[in-house]
C-alpha cells in the first residue's frame, strides 16, 4: 500500500466539547423546565459545568468504559452528560423514560451502569427499579427544588464541590461513547454501542445541507427525546456547529411547543409524526396565533409521515417538512427525503410523492433490499424485500452478541423493513415486517392504507394493523381518532379508500378510539391494538370484501 501522509486524528466527542468552548462561548441553549419556567445558559458555562461534572464523577470512581446512565427529559443538564460522559472516556447510557420498570431493571442491569443522573421529577419512577440494579453504586439527582435524600446525591452540590478544569483524554476512536437499547417489541431489548467515530460522522452527516441541513445561525429544538437514539444526533450537531439549542423539557404537548418554537425564533426542529400530527391540528384551528416565520424546516421521522400532513403544512402555513428514516441501530438517521435537481420540473403530486418517501441513503450508508430467500431486488419501485444496511454508524452486533439472526454474512444489518427501492434510489417502506398484514397469502401495506386515511379532512389519526380472520387468516383494521369537532361515517371511508387501493386492502372495520396508543417513542403501537381488537374477526359466519 502507498500510504497518505496525513494525520490519524481521532474522531472524538471531546473535540465538540473544545470546539464549542473555542468558538461558540456565547452561544445560547435554552431549557423549558418542569415548572414551565425557561432556563438559559451559554455553551461557555456549560463546558464548564460539564467539566465540574467530569471531576465529580471521577471523584464517584467512574472510570474509563464505566457506564453512566441517565433519565431524563431533554434540558442543559443532559446535554452537559452527552459531553462529559463520553468525552472522559466512560460511556453514557440514555434510559428510556417511557420504558416499563421491569423493562429498565433488565436495561440498567444489561448495560451494568454504575451511576444514573436523574431528574427529580422521575424519581419515582427510579425507585422502582433502581434497587434491583446491582451495578448502580450512585444515583444523582437533578433538579433544583428541595433536598436529596440521603441515599442519593444532589446533581448542583456535587458539582458546586469541583473544579471548573478536567483534563480531557485522548480516547480512540473506536471506544464506545454512548448505550442505546432497542425499543424491544420483539423480545428482550438489545444494546447498540455508538462508538465515537461512529457518533461524530453522523453528527457531520446530520449537518450537511442534504440532509437536516443545520448550522450555526440555526436554532434547533429537538422534539424528539434525548433518551431515543440520541435525539437523532441533532443535540452533537448544534454542539458541532454552535447553533443555539433550545430543549422542551417535558412538556411535549403542541402548545408549549408551538409556543418555544415561536419564542425562540426556532428554525429547524425534530420529531416523531405522532407529535407533528398535534401541531398541524393547533395551527389548522389557529393560525394566527404563533409566528413561525423563522422555521426553515422540521425533520419528522421515526415512522411514516403522512403525505397528508407534509402537505397541509406547506400549503396551510409554508412550512417545509423534510421527512428521514432511521433506527436504533444506526445512530440513527439513515436516509433522508430530499428533492434533487432531477425533480425540477415534476408536478406538486410527482414532488410530494418523493417527499413522503423514506428518501436515498445520506451519505456513507448503503442500502439494498431482498427477498425471503435471500435474492439481492432490484431497483424497480415494485418489488418488496427486507431492507439491508451497512456504513460506519451502522451496528455490526449487539451488545453481549446478542440477535445475531439480524446480520448477514456478507456484513449487512437486516433492518426488518419490508421496502420498495426505485430507480433513482428513493426507498419506501412498506410496512415493518412485524405490522404486515396478509389477506389470503397477499399482502396489504398498512401504511399506504394509514396514509390514504389521514388524508380525510375528519381524520386526525389512523393506526391499521392485522386482526385474525378465520378464512383469510388476517385483515386489515383500521383505528381512527377524529380531528376536533369532525366525524364522518364507514361509508364515507370507505369511498374516500375506493379506487386507490385493490378491494381486498378495504379494511374490515373501523374501530373509533380517542388516542392510538403509543410506543415508548410515540409510535403507534400496534401489538395494543391487536391486543384489544384483533380478535373480533374471528366470530363465525365473517366474511371479508
Ligand atoms: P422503535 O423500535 O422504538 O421504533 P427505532 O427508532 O429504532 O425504535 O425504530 C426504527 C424503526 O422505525 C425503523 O426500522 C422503521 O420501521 C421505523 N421508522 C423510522 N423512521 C421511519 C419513517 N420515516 N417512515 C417509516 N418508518 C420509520
Amino acid at each position: 500500500m502507498f500510504e497518505g501522509t496525513m494525520m490519524d486524528f481521532p474522531l472524538t466527542t471531546g473535540h465538540l466539547l473544545e470546539r464549542v468552548r473555542t468558538f461558540f462561548g456565547a452561544g445560547e441553549v435554552v431549557s423549558r423546565q418542569a415548572d414551565r419556567s425557561i432556563h438559559r445558559t451559554t455553551y461557555g458555562a456549560l463546558y464548564l459545568r460539564a467539566s465540574r461534572l467530569a471531576n465529580a464523577l471521577v471523584r464517584l470512581g467512574i472510570r474509563p468504559g464505566d457506564r453512566v446512565a441517565t433519565l431524563s427529559w431533554n434540558h442543559a443538564r443532559h446535554l452537559e452528560a452527552y459531553l462529559a460522559v463520553p468525552s472522559m472516556g466512560s460511556v453514557l447510557h440514555t434510559l428510556n423514560l417511557r420504558l416499563h420498570p421491569t423493562e429498565l431493571r433488565y436495561i440498567a442491569t444489561h448495560a451494568e451502569d454504575k451511576v444514573v443522573l436523574c431528574d427529580r421529577s422521575l424519581l419515582p419512577l427510579l425507585e422502582k427499579f433502581v434497587k434491583d440494579v446491582p451495578t448502580v453504586k450512585h444515583v444523582v439527582v437533578i433538579g433544583d427544588d428541595g433536598e436529596v435524600d440521603a441515599s442519593m446525591l444532589d446533581y448542583e452540590k456535587l458539582l458546586a464541590k469541583e473544579p471548573e478544569h478536567f483534563d480531557f483524554p485522548t480516547l480512540d476512536e473506536k471506544s464506545a461513547a454512548l448505550i442505546c437499547y432497542t425499543s424491544g417489541t420483539t423480545g428482550n431489548p438489545k444494546g447498540v454501542v455508538y462508538s465515537h467515530r461512529s457518533t461524530v460522522l453522523h453528527t457531520m452527516a446530520v449537518c450537511m445541507n442534504d440532509v437536516l441541513g443545520i448550522g450555526e445561525a440555526d436554532t434547533v429544538l429537538p422534539v424528539v427525546p434525548m433518551f431515543h437514539a440520541n435525539a437523532w444526533g441533532l443535540p452533537y450537531s448544534a454542539v458541532l456547529t454552535g447553533a443555539k439549542l433550545v430543549f422542551p423539557g417535558p412538556h411535549l404537548d403542541a402548545i408549549s411547543l408551538l409556543e418555544l418554537m415561536a419564542g425562540e425564533n426556532v428554525t429547524m426542529a425534530g420529531g416523531v409524526p405522532t407529535i407533528w400530527l398535534g401541531i398541524l391540528a393547533l395551527l389548522d384551528e389557529s393560525p394566527k396565533k404563533w409566528d413561525l416565520s423563522a422555521m426553515r424546516r422540521m425533520a419528522i421521522g421515526g415512522s411514516a409521515a403522512p403525505p397528508s400532513m407534509i402537505e397541509g403544512f406547506a400549503k396551510r402555513h409554508g412550512l417545509e417538512v423534510i421527512h428521514a428514516w432511521g433506527m436504533t441501530e444506526m445512530n440513527p438517521v439513515g436516509t433522508v427525503a430530499r428533492l434533487r435537481r432531477e425533480h425540477a420540473g415534476a408536478s406538486d403530486a410527482e414532488k410530494l410523492a418523493v417527499r413522503s418517501s423514506q428518501g436515498y441513503p445520506v451519505p456513507f450508508v448503503e442500502q439494498r433490499h431482498t427477498s425471503d430467500t435471500g435474492a439481492i431486488l432490484p431497483w424497480d419501485g415494485k418489488s418488496m424485500g427486507e431492507l439491508e444496511v451497512r456504513g460506519p454508524w451502522v451496528v455490526k452486533g449487539y451488545l453481549g452478541g446478542e440477535g445475531k439472526d439480524r446480520f448477514t454474512a456478507d456484513g449487512w444489518f437486516k433492518t426488518g423493513d419490508v421496502v420498495t427501492i426505485d430507480a433513482a434510489g428513493y426507498m419506501r417502506i412498506c410496512d415493518r415486517s412485524k405490522d404486515v398484514i396478509k389477506s389470503g397469502g397477499e399482502w396489504i401495506s398498512s401504511v399506504d392504507l394509514e396514509n390514504a386515511l389521514m388524508a380525510h379532512p375528519a381524520v386526525l389519526e389512523a393506526a391499521v394493523f392485522a386482526g385474525r380472520h378465520p378464512k383469510w387468516d388476517e385483515r386489515p383494521l383500521a383505528a381512527i381518532v377524529w380531528k376536533k369537532n369532525a366525524t364522518a361515517t364507514e361509508a364515507e371511508l370507505r369511498t374516500h379508500l375506493e379506487g386507490r387501493f385493490p378491494k381486498f386492502w378495504m379494511p374490515d372495520a373501523f374501530i373509533v378510539v380517542e388516542q392510538v396508543p403509543r410506543t415508548s417513542t410515540g409510535k403507534f403501537l400496534k401489538t395494543k391494538l391487536r391486543e384489544l381488537y384483533g380478535e373480533m374477526l374471528m366470530k363465525p359466519g365473517v366474511t371479508s370484501p
